[in-house]
């Protein structure tokens, strides 16, 4: 059976560790040095690197380890991703032969115009999501490269995978999304819920992700621009009367991006 580690790296990061206490594949190695104590504690091989973007905390600890682990580094098709040996698009299927584990390829575009995610696509492990910067617990990431539109339609893809798909995000932001959340849809009892006892967890010190799909498309607003409340309410903040998804995508999205909890 495969487990799966967050890496705590940076201030907030999450670098995800796939291991069969032999082996590991590294998702979003940011930073060399947390992956190879990670690693080295547990007397793993590193036998293979995905990368979702292009971003220094997601690809910060690629060439170090590559080079020491002579592994495959499989990326997007953008040449700010260096050392890859293998481009992957929409649809490609990743092996990960050492752990058995099959991955399927989800082109997301929006924090940047070549984000991908990584979607399980066998049952070494349950079903899972890696998506990096795209969709976050409680939240999204932010529009560096891509328009509302792509965005709407990446985060659409994934919330289209089936509810019980664990989302492995890069960030713990939890709070502060649902914070911002809650201002966007007073009125969702899930999302109070959810608020407490991820406040809780934090209190703790542990992780607020995984979440799962499901959970998401209860209480994350960036799945919820159908919802008679985020309609009004980004409506409301916006100032006019908005026309259609995308639009109300947009404004809650513009909204975040000056929230200040
Ligand atoms: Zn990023
Ligand atoms: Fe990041």
């Amino acid at each position: 059976m495969l487990r799966v580690h967050p890496v705590p790296a940076f201030d907030d990061n999450y670098l995800w560790v796939i291991e069969d206490g032999r082996h590991a594949a590294a998702v979003d190695p940011g930073d060399a040095q947390a992956i190879a104590s990670f690693l080295d504690a547990r007397s793993l091989t590193l036998a293979a690197i995905l990368v979702t973007h292009h971003h220094d905390d997601h690809i910060g600890g690629l060439a170090s380890l590559a080079a020491r682990f002579a592994c495959p580094v499989a990326g997007p098709d953008d040449e700010r991703v260096p050392g890859r040996t293998r481009t992957v698009r929409e649809g490609d299927e990743v092996f990960l032969e050492s752990l058995g584990l099959r991955l399927r390829v989800l082109e997301v575009p929006g924090h940047t115009r070549s984000h991908i995610a990584y979607v399980t696509d066998n049952n070494a492990l349950p079903p899972s999501v890696f998506c990096g910067d795209t969709l976050f617990a409680g939240g999204c990431g932010r529009l560096f490269e891509g328009t509302p539109a792509q965005m709407r339609a990446s985060l659409a893809k994934l919330a289209a995978l089936p509810s019980e798909t664990r989302v492995y995000c890069a960030h713990e932001y939890t709070l502060a999304n649902l914070k911002f959340a809650r201002v966007v849809e007073p009125g969702n009892a899930a999302l109070v819920a959810r608020e407490s006892r991820d406040a809780e967890r934090r209190a703790r010190g542990v992780p607020t992700v995984p979440s799962t799909l499901a959970e998401e498309l209860k209480t994350n607003p960036f799945l919820r621009d159908c919802a008679p409340e985020v309609i009004a309410s980004a409506s409301r903040h916006a100032g006019r009367a908005l026309s259609g998804p995308v639009d109300v995508f947009a404004a809650v999205r513009e909204w975040k991006n000056g929230f200040r909890a």
